[in-house]
């Protein structure tokens, strides 16, 4: 049984509660009237002949209407495959090639792009179908079982190429179930997000379950740190999840600096690690500050979110949820013990179906029912788990292991610093040397001896970077985490 319709029937329970509002415009719709919108779509895709498992692509500007039609997909038993306008054509014709849509729906922003793409159909997201009210129109529901794909969302491609990662109804429904369950989420909370809703942090982390709940998803387009402020203090947002590069410039705002948001129960980062220096600006004002942790593969979302603890430990992403197994496992996949660094694997039924046509990347992330996420963890004595690094970033200098992400933490302490990523570049005498890329608040006072002399004070000799390399600003990935892959073109 696949209970496809969940939408429908959380909104016939709260019909006049805001279910999404549209930063840009203003527009706003309740749980009524967005189940109107979900019907128009389910009208307007079932005029373009589509099956069941055929693929809907999305190329669209973040905005509420894309969660329509992905209900409006999920009712139908279609694929609903959201693309990252930031792509190239290249990058987008493969994942076109591999996830072959029968219609491409498009708001028509990305003109000179969008008439090479290889798509047999396109409709334009903004036409509407005037004056029609389809509240009282009955569904006929495609049911098909809940293993089925609901999504492929094609992963960021930090690592490597883009794969097309699969999320069945079970999925994303046990990781929206998880986490009201984890997070406490009922029909008042409210998020803002300007995280892209191509990504999982801007669909399944939070706007998802958060309409499952009841409650108010409302979504910003460009992201813009003093607007962002603004709307999470106008619409009286209750949690919201932004990456760490947001912010930083969040945080520099002076709506920021005056206001104590009465209304929010938790500040969520997420996506990559957190510079402690972000958490000491929530700190300062006594607002609550989580780091989360999760990736596209699982849920997102793998860890609680305790709104009642006043403090959470400092660079650590807290407990597994109640219904998510973890492990930590060394080389030789045995689990590791109190504080030891491992492997992170995750177990559940939100942990993803497999790689789109491509079985023998899924082959080699699971165990079994275990993905192996391939970024590193330790535990300690209290069951909260850390975050180390990424499996593929840890650098073997002179023997040592050193995950960049420590050292990336200690150089970000120094005022000198804005922005900071660390990478093992090769070396015939140390196998790699640790090569520091930074950016930096005030060039003209830069000391390179001093912030060596800093690294000292805090890292093993073996940690300090021996190169540093100034540049204006970090390269980022589409959602703003620092992509290292790129750093390689910037090296001295
Ligand atoms: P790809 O998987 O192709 O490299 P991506 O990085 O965009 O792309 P996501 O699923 O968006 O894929 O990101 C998941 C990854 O982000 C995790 O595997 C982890 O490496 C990193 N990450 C997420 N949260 C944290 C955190 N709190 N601290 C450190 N790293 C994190």
């Amino acid at each position: 049984y696949n209970d496809q319709t969940w939408f429908l029937k959380r909104a016939k329970m709260v019909p006049s509660h805001l279910a999404c509002i549209d930063i840009n415009s203003g527009q706003q719709w309740t749980y009524a009237q967005f189940t109107n919108l979900i019907k128009e779509w389910v009208h307007r895709l079932s005029l373009e002949q589509l099956k069941q498992g055929d693929r809907v692509a999305i190329l669209a500007n973040n905005h509420p209407e894309l969660l329509a039609i992905l209900f409006a997909c999920g009712l139908k038993g279609y694929i609903y495959v959201p693309l990252n306008f930031r792509l190239s054509l290249i990058e987008l014709t493969e994942i076109l090639t591999n996830c072959e849509p029968a219609i491409l729906i498009t708001d028509y922003s990305y003109e000179e792009l969008i008439y090479s793409l290889p798509v047999k159909k396109m409709l334009n997201r903004e036409v509407r179908l005037e004056g029609k009210s389809f509240i009282n129109e009955s569904i006929q529901v495609t049911s098909i079982s809940a293993d089925e794909p609901w999504m492929i969302i094609y992963t960021g491609g930090t690592t490597g190429k883009s794969k097309g990662v699969q999320l069945s109804y079970n999925n994303v429904n046990w990781n929206a179930m998880n986490t009201i369950v984890s997070w406490g989420l009922s029909d008042r909370d409210c998020t803002v997000t300007y995280m892209p809703l191509f990504h999982t942090g801007g669909l399944n982390a939070l706007s998802i379950p958060i309409l499952m709940a009841g409650g108010t998803v409302v979504i910003g387009d460009r992201f813009d740190g003093k607007q962002a402020i603004e709307e999470i203090i106008k619409r009286k947002a209750t949690i919201s999840l932004f990456v760490p590069t947001m912010y930083q410039v969040m945080t520099q705002t002076e709506t920021f600096k005056n206001s104590d948001f009465p209304n929010v129960k938790v500040f969520l980062s997420g996506g990559a690690p957190c510079p402690f220096t972000i958490y000491e600006q929530f700190e300062k004002k006594g607002l609550p500050f989580k780091e989360g942790y999760g990736l596209t593969e699982a849920g997102p979302n793998n860890f609680v979110i305790d709104v009642d603890a006043v403090k959470f430990k400092k660079g650590s992403v807290g407990k597994n949820m109640q219904f998510v197994d973890t492990l930590i496992v060394s080389v030789m996949n045995k689990p590791t013990a109190i504080n030891e660094v491992g492997e992170l694997w995750i177990r559940g039924k939100h942990v993803f179906t497999g790689y789109w046509r491509n079985e023998k990347e899924t082959a080699d992330v699971m165990n079994d029912e275990w993905l192996k996420t391939g970024d590193l963890a330790k535990m300690d004595a209290e069951g909260d788990y850390y975050i180390v690094g990424r499996k593929k970033d840890m650098i073997v200098t002179g023997g040592e292991n050193v995950y960049p992400q420590e050292i990336e933490h200690c150089l970000i302490q120094h005022r000198m610093i804005r922005e900071a990523a660390v990478i093992g570049l090769p070396d015939e005498k140390w196998g790699e040397v640790v090569t520091a890329f930074i950016s930096l608040t005030e060039p003209a006072s830069y000391s390179e001896k001093q912030l060596i002399d800093h690294c000292r004070q805090y890292l093993g000799g073996y940690k300090v970077p021996k190169a540093f390399v100034i540049v204006e600003e970090l390269p980022k990935t589409h959602v703003g985490k620092i992509d290292k892959k790129k750093l390689l073109y910037l090296k001295p």
